[in-house]
């Protein structure tokens, strides 16, 4: 009885916070996390989201996933997609072949973002991926190209030698438009060598973001929840990402990304997925935090769309897009349909009582429902 009363006195206090548009801290995101009272976390993040200016919008983008190579020098142990060049099932496609399959389908959904991320291919050179970058904007000049992780772009200095500032220069004089979210996993030393011992250290992953920002390429940010992380190591990892924004102000939204143990060594040791309450605890206290950031995304391949839906009253503004052609989380046991159609999108999110908007990658709107 006496821990209900702290949780229920704690959570009377962030409230009061959130009425006077307050920044919460450490302690109060603790308390948040450790509370099993989810429909009063989604009520606090539903009215945090409107106290700072949120309305009754849910974006989308009609966009197309690519993943040019699954070959990959770190072995992540969360990762089902990755292979060594010589496994079976390993792929490495040219950036004519890339650019030529993307226009095909070009033509067939009308997309207005490419999102592409890979593994760290230790047999391609920096050009293969300028080449890449280059092609697909020579192809589709009015699409814009949201492509490489942190970590893909830390393995490209690499790879060349240059800065990370040379790099990601390199990349926008060639056509790229914005950096996709992944790497970021958990930033919590103890968790990064449980998980992905071969990855550069976190601080490569804010480096890289807030060059990034600074060169005026936006970006967006994730978190990889559900493994080995405690509480406290996921509200950390928000506050990291928060004061990266009050610095450079580049993010232009954040999406959580649950795990998937499925094909992993973590399946055999008989984990399981994220349950659906712990989804939409996380998606509600990343909104509570991080009051800089304008977007939340309900990541509808992971959780599916009918809870992405439901996690529009926990603070997501964003269902993410129809997303033709996921592979990393299909390897990793996804079972959600990878092309979710307009209507569909639509559908769910009008009947979660909300205003479906098609935006493009800035969130500038195309069309709206
Ligand atoms: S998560 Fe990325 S870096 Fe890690 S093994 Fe998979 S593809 Fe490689």
């Amino acid at each position: 009885m006496a821990v209900l009363d702290r949780g229920i006195s704690t959570l009377e206090t962030v409230r009061e916070k959130v009425e006077a548009n307050e920044r919460l801290d450490f302690e109060d995101g603790l308390v948040l996390m450790e509370s099993d009272d989810v429909l009063a976390l989604g009520e606090l993040a539903d009215l945090a989201r409107r106290v700072r200016g949120g309305t009754d919008e849910v974006y989308f983008v009609q966009n197309r996933y690519l993943n040019q190579t699954n070959v990959c020098r770190v072995k992540c142990k969360f990762c089902a997609f990755a292979r060594t060049a010589k496994q079976e099932g390993a792929y490495t496609i040219t950036p004519e072949e890339l650019a030529e399959d993307a226009l095909r389908q070009r033509e067939l959904t009308g997309f207005t973002e490419i999102h592409m991320v890979n593994g760290e291919n230790p047999h391609v050179l920096f050009d293969f991926y300028v080449d890449t970058i280059r092609a697909l904007k020579q192809a589709m000049p009015d699409v814009h190209l949201k492509c490489f992780t942190a970590s893909e772009i830390h393995h490209m200095t690499k790879l060349s030698g240059l800065t990370h500032e040379e790099v990601l220069v390199e990349l926008k004089e060639a056509g790229l438009g914005s950096l996709p979210g992944g790497g970021a996993e958990i930033f919590a030393d103890r968790v990064r060598r449980l998980v992905a011992p071969g990855k550069e250290h976190p601080d490569f992953w804010f480096l890289t973001h807030d060059t990034a920002h600074r060169l005026g390429i936006p970006t967006h940010c994730t978190m990889l929840y559900g493994h080995v992380e405690t509480y406290e190591e996921r509200v950390d990892h928000l506050l990291r990402l928060r004061d990266q924004q009050d610095r450079t102000g580049g993010f232009l939204a954040f999406i959580p990304l649950a795990f998937h143990p499925e094909n992993t060594v973590f399946e055999r040791r008989g984990w399981t997925f994220t349950a659906g309450a712990d989804d939409l605890k996380v998606i509600a206290v990343s909104r509570l935090l991080l009051d800089n950031v304008p977007n939340v995304k309900a990541y509808w391949i992971m959780m599916g769309m009918p809870l992405a839906a439901v996690a529009l009253h926990f603070g997501a503004n964003d269902v993410q897009g129809t997303v033709v052609r996921e592979e990393i989380f299909r390897a990793a046991g996804a079972t959600t349909g990878t092309e979710q159609k307009i209507g569909e999108l639509v559908r769910y999110v009008r009947e979660a009582g909300r205003i479906p908007v098609q935006r493009d990658t800035l969130y500038d709107e195309i069309r709206r429902w």
